[in-house]
């Protein structure tokens, strides 16, 4: 057993399951634990404009409560057409309760009179990196699509039934999820994530 370890800041197993086999296939022996396995501390709310600053605010609040190497993220659609809207407010586009549906259902009556050329929009994942130390890493990625003018396909999540990525004449929710975790703006990020992660990890072992 390493004793390398970092705290995913999420309880989404999905996140926690990618980020452990990503770092198995480089042969990585890292433990990753998530949010159910630490001690409970108050999450912060995702107040930022950015991406970015938001998962640095959950990615700090994490280290300040378990006093480890923590990893979090924060993703959401952006919209050409919309201003680059939902953005951060992205999982409650449609109001604070908002289920994956009513936002979606919301984004396609906001572009009902969008063309399909004038149809862009891209994902994007932010994951931040924060040590015990106070050393900040940031990774942002982005997914390139645009958007169907109906929801088709029942796999992922979110906005996926209606996100069309670039190349593809299918939905996001029509790819499986290990050929949408090899293209997206979350696959992207993680994979961006891993050699920081394991530098990071093996300087602070070698300072002990
Ligand atoms: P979070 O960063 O996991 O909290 O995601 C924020 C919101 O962005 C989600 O509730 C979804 O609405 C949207 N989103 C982020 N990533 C994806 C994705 O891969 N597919 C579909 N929707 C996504």
């Amino acid at each position: 057993m390493t004793d390398q370890r970092v705290v995913l800041a999420t309880n989404n197993q999905h996140k926690l399951i990618e980020l452990r086999r990503l770092l198995a296939l480089g042969g990585h022996e890292i433990e990753v634990v998530g949010l159910g396995d630490v001690p409970a501390y108050p999450e912060p709310a995702e107040t930022e404009w950015s991406f970015e600053a938001n998962a640095l605010l959950k990615a700090r609040a994490c280290v300040q409560h378990t006093g480890e190497t923590a990893l979090a993220d924060d993703s959401g659609l952006e919209v050409d057409a919309l201003n680059n809207c939902p953005g951060v407010r992205s999982a409650r586009w449609a109001g604070p309760q908002a289920d994956d549906e009513a936002n979606t259902d919301l984004v396609l009556r906001q572009l009902s009179d969008v063309p399909p050329t004038q149809r862009g929009a891209h994902f994007v994942c932010a994951m931040a990196l924060v040590t015990a130390d106070g050393q900040e890493h940031i990774v942002r990625a982005e997914w390139p699509g645009s958007l169907a003018e109906e929801p088709r396909g029942g796999n992922g999540f979110g906005y996926d039934p209606i996100f069309v990525p670039e190349g593809f004449g299918i939905t996001s929710a029509e790819l499986s999820p290990s050929d949408k975790d090899a293209l997206s703006h979350r696959g992207q990020a993680v994979r961006a994530m891993v050699p920081v992660l394991v530098e990071v990890l093996s300087s602070s072992e070698t300072a002990k």
